[in-house]
């Protein structure tokens, strides 16, 4: 007998019959003689019909009441599963995350989980009761309700199967496994059997919303049993580990990102401490700067340009422009109309080709690159967002990933 931990997303309980649908994986797990802890995601496309109806009372509430608002989507999930569990005769029990014992740290909206006081679940494990635990939320050391960041019932699954140490964590969605690419996007892309956990972190943090990115995080240093498969076809799906036996492919997988905007600073004096001055106040108003780009000097001056999350564009401006004067700088743009497109591969460092063919591809599909940023495992390009789609099949289909 072991634990496993099974978390299903939003589509997987969108309506009653999902709901019954995922009531009888629960209760077949629990019926081979495991225990079986479950994290739910709110129905459907509640989270975002909730963050429309906020809009509706206040185009900006405060973090916490949005933090009230959006944890109601996960209750209702919690409950309702319950309900289908206790009509199928099993012993099941409901918890909010907070009943659950989550606790995070105080950035509403986005929350970390800082600990979890497992006794309750215990407690209900011990009665061999099945646990329905809501994802994607918390408290805070003041007690107020706390998310985790779109996505994130993954984490607090695996934060589940951590602290419990459970023999498995199962991410259960709407698709069967993880992909070299976004399966809806690409057609040709390759269901994989297993991947890394540094090459999914990657894909993850780079616009794979197949798993939150804190999830792959903390499955890695926890050295969790992770594994995504579909809760609508009985099939085995792909297991996220620590070592892949496979041959080290060049690149694993692509994956594109929208939700970034870039800024430039025109025309500053091309002398030192100016790139100091810059990012050091992005970093005191806690911006979070992505990809930089500094062009060669010509007439004594130089431009700077970085890419920040969509929704901190604001804060950058502000603060570059209380600065504009001191750093002399002739013009500040920003542009929220482009994407960014990553390959991933642990293959790729000693393989000088991969960047040259990328670019290749891109050039073949007409597609111009704004910016570029690589590292040891993965090199990203920043494009128009008209050409997101294009980018990523041009680029996915450069490479072979079987
Ligand atoms: P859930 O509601 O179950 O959490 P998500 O919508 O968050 O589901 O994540 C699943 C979706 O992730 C898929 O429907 C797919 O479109 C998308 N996705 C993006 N990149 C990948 C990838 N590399 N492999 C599989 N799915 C991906
Ligand atoms: N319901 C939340 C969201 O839509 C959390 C999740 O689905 O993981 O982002
Ligand atoms: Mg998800």
């Amino acid at each position: 007998m072991g634990l496993i931990v099974q978390k299903f997303g939003g589509s997987s309980v969108a309506n009653t019959e999902r709901i019954f649908n995922v009531a009888h994986i629960v209760t077949e797990t629990y019926q081979r003689g495991n225990n079986v802890v479950v994290v739910v995601s709110a129905q459907g496309d509640t989270t975002d019909d909730l963050i429309d109806k906020a809009a509706e009372i206040n185009k900006s509430p405060s973090k916490r009441e949005m933090d009230v608002l959006l944890s109601t989507g996960e209750q209702i999930s919690i409950a309702l599963l319950a309900m289908a569990i206790e009509k199928l005769g099993f012993p099941v029990v409901s918890l909010t995350g907070w009943q659950a014992g989550f606790l995070t740290d105080s950035n509403h909206g986005n929350s970390r989980i800082r600990s979890i006081n497992s006794e309750r679940l215990q407690k209900e494990l011990d009665k061999r009761n099945i646990v329905i635990v809501a994802g994607f939320q918390g408290l805070n050391r003041y007690d107020d309700i706390t998310t985790l960041g779109r996505g994130g019932s993954d984490t607090s699954a695996v934060a589940i199967a951590a602290e419990l140490k459970a023999d498995l964590c199962q991410i259960y969605t709407d698709v069967d496994g993880i992909y070299s690419a976004d399966p809806r996007l690409v057609k040709t892309a390759q269901k994989m059997d297993e991947i890394s956990y540094d090459e999914m972190l990657e894909l993850a943090t780079l616009g794979a919303q197949v798993l939150h990115n804190r999830s792959v995080e903390m499955a890695k240093k926890y050295n969790v049993n992770l594994e995504v498969l579909s809760s609508l076809e009985r099939k085995p799906g792909t297991k996220v580990k620590e070592v892949v036996n496979v041959e080290k492919l060049l690149v694993r997988g692509v994956a594109k990102d929208r939700d970034v905007a870039r800024i430039a600073v025109i025309g500053v004096p091309d002398q030192p401490g100016i790139a100091f001055k810059i990012f050091s106040l992005l970093a005191q108003r806690k911006v979070n700067v992505d990809i930089i780009l500094q062009s060669i000097g010509r007439n004594n001056t130089k431009d700077i340009s970085f890419t920040v999350a969509k929704g901190q564009e604001e804060q950058a401006l502000t603060a570059i422009n209380e600065i504009k004067d001191s750093i002399k700088a002739q013009e500040i743009v920003v542009d929220e109309h482009v994407c960014k497109v990553s390959i991933v591969g642990a293959g790729m460092q000693s393989n000088p080709g991969v960047a040259a063919k990328m670019f290749e591809a891109l050039f073949e599909a007409g597609v111009n690159i704004q910016m570029i940023s690589t590292s040891e495992i993965k090199i990203s390009v920043l494009i128009h967002e008209d050409d997101d789609i294009k980018a990523l099949n041009a680029v996915h289909d450069a490479f072979t990933f079987n």
